[in-house]
């Protein structure tokens, strides 16, 4: 039976038990292995936030042309967007925190993607899937938006016309770095 993990009066040192070796780490590199074999973890409480947040990803189940249909195939058996703890596509934005912009985005279709957008909760965050939805591609013309970076923040950009799987997946990838990367505003104010 594995002890229950404990934090020091510095809030600093994590046991995690003398079984913690048989604990499964796939984003972990060989010396933090090592340190859960000899049941000692240092680490910080930013760390630990951004690892919960990049491993737990939801995209708004959301698609606007032909660029939904390869984010479509990227959830799917062959390319396996669960892997990246990323496949849970919510149909409601309060339970999403990733917003795929695949495909071309109308004037008319604007306001509807920057209220799904308001709506989800915050940390959220954006990847611009196609050349369509990062720049308006072939369209070229008033009644698609040049970008959708002029209306919600964009975090990610993916190229092509269509990206295939693996291209999401790099920006998904891409993304969780960036997340992991990120600095949680100072608690002292
Ligand atoms: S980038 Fe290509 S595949 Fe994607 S929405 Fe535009 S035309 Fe369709």
């Amino acid at each position: 039976m594995t002890d229950a993990p404990s934090l020091s009066s510095s809030g600093r040192l994590l046991s995690v038990g003398a079984d913690a070796g048989a604990l499964p780490l796939p984003r972990v590199g060989e010396g933090e292995r090592a340190a859960v074999q000899s049941g000692i973890i240092t680490t910080s409480l930013e760390k630990v936030i951004n690892w919960g947040r990049y491993s737990s990803l939801w995209p708004a189940l959301f698609g606007l042309a032909c660029c939904a249909i390869e984010m479509m195939g990227t959830g799917a058996a062959r390319f396996d967007m669960a892997r990246f703890g990323c496949e849970v596509f919510r149909a409601s934005p309060r339970q999403a925190d990733v917003m795929i912009v695949s495909g071309r985005v109308s004037q008319k279709m604007a306001p509807v993607l920057r209220q799904i957008y308001d709506q989800m909760p915050e940390p959220k965050w954006v990847i611009s899937m196609g050349a369509c939805a990062s720049s308006g591609g072939m369209f070229n013309n008033y009644a698609i938006i040049q970008g959708v970076d002029k209306v919600v923040p964009v975090d990610v950009f993916i190229p092509g016309c269509p990206p295939r799987p693996e291209a999401l997946l790099d920006a998904v990838v891409k993304l969780q770095q960036k997340i992991a990367a990120s600095h949680l505003p100072s608690w002292r104010g």
